[in-house]
């Protein structure tokens, strides 16, 4: 009636860079559908996601201090929306489609364990006979496989350019085509870029809020005494907290502008004229300037030993990625605890999969009750 698809569709066509992902010119999704009347394939994979049991869990899940220590912290669903927030930004600076980026930041971290990187560690190892466990791969399981709301297929049978960004560490990707390619759309890549962005600004953010790391040490590193300098230039008088919160907003103000400024002189010098050309390259486009780029990792560095390895944050973590080692055993032990809908899975995916799966889909307080109910 009102063909409200095409008409965002031609304006995708004529708004956007040549190098960016069109919705219309998708490779598609593994079973095929109709599209819908009012939604491009991205708006629909966004909704898909929204939508999905696995981004509400993200609610529960550690990102870098256990849920629910603080009023304030960063939980991995605030986080995922953060991520969304700045990918967005970028992408519109660079002319690419932001509902694809969007629907990637969405998804990229869906596949996390309960309590951060020690429960993901300890679930690795757990694995390590059985194919080991990387957060990464288990965003596309759930993607592909473990969500079930749909009653035509298993996942969400999301669009390529989707599942494509999700594959962050696949040397080659292949197309539906059966094509090769090096790279990744320039969508995933600004998604990829503005995970590391976001979690730089909110774990300095969470860990002065926390008081295990001081202004003061951080005044060593230039990403933060110069967003400093900027803010006390532009306001001579903050309370601490003001003065905080509009350092951290000018550090990601000034990292986002770093990489629009970097990439658009990366495409131009690449002279792009389609997505394919972007999937050629053998080197990503979308890069921080060398400088930001050592500034970033000089700060990770001082973050990893001050305040993820900061017993303060990683006992706790430790305690429950503890409680998630017995139930993994129990559970291997026991496969008829497991839920019902996941021990469906074990004649095909193996019992260790199946097992690795459903605990890792477990919020941080899920984990726990489980605990408590088996072993006390
Ligand atoms: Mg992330």
């Amino acid at each position: 009636m009102f063909k409200i698809r095409e008409r965002i569709e031609a304006d995708e066509q004529s708004a956007l860079a040549p190098y960016a992902c069109k919705s219309d010119e998708s490779l598609g999704r593994i079973h095929r559908e109709t599209p819908h009347p009012y939604r491009t394939a991205f708006q629909r994979d966004r909704a898909r996601i929204v939508h999905s049991a696995a981004f509400r869990r993200l609610d529960g899940k550690t990102q870098v201090f256990l849920n629910g220590t603080g009023d304030h912290f960063r939980t991995r669903l605030t986080h995922t929306i953060e991520v969304a927030s700045v990918a967005r930004t970028i992408a519109r600076a660079l002319a690419l489609n932001e509902d694809l980026t969007e629907v990637i930041a969405l998804a990229h971290d869906l596949g996390h364990t309960p309590f951060g990187h020690s429960g993901e560690h300890t679930l690795d190892r757990l694995m390590r006979a059985h194919g080991g466990f990387n957060h990464n791969g288990q965003s596309l399981r759930i993607v592909t496989l473990l969500e079930s709301q749909y009653p035509r297929f298993s996942g969400m049978n999301l669009s390529y350019e989707v599942t494509e960004g999700l594959r962050k560490h696949d040397k080659t990707l292949t197309a539906p085509d059966g094509t090769t390619h090096l790279s990744p759309s320039l969508e995933a890549q600004v998604a990829d870029f503005a995970d590391s962005i976001t979690y730089t600004a909110h774990d300095i953010d969470d860990g002065l809020d926390s008081g295990l790391i001081t202004a003061e040490a951080l005044d060593e590193f230039p990403i933060w005494s110069e967003a400093r300098m900027f803010a006390e230039r532009e306001f001579r008088k903050l309370d601490p907290t003001e003065r905080r919160g509009y350092i951290i907003r000018c550090i990601m103000n000034h990292e986002v502008e770093d990489i629009v400024i970097n990439s658009a002189k990366a495409i131009k010098f690449a002279r792009l004229k389609s997505v394919a050309d972007v999937r050629k390259q053998k080197k990503r486009l979308i890069q921080f300037s060398p400088e930001t780029r050592s500034g970033n990792a000089a700060m990770k560095k001082f973050l990893y030993k001050n305040l993820y390895y900061n017993p303060a944050v990683a006992e706790a973590n430790q305690r429950g990625s503890a409680m998630l080692e017995a139930l993994f055993k129990r559970f291997v032990e026991t496969p008829s605890l497991i839920g019902r809908k996941a021990s469906r899975r074990i004649k095909k995916e193996g019992l260790h999969r199946t097992v690795a799966d459903y605990l890792s889909g477990f919020t941080d307080r899920y984990c726990i009750e489980q605990y408590q109910a088996l072993f006390e």
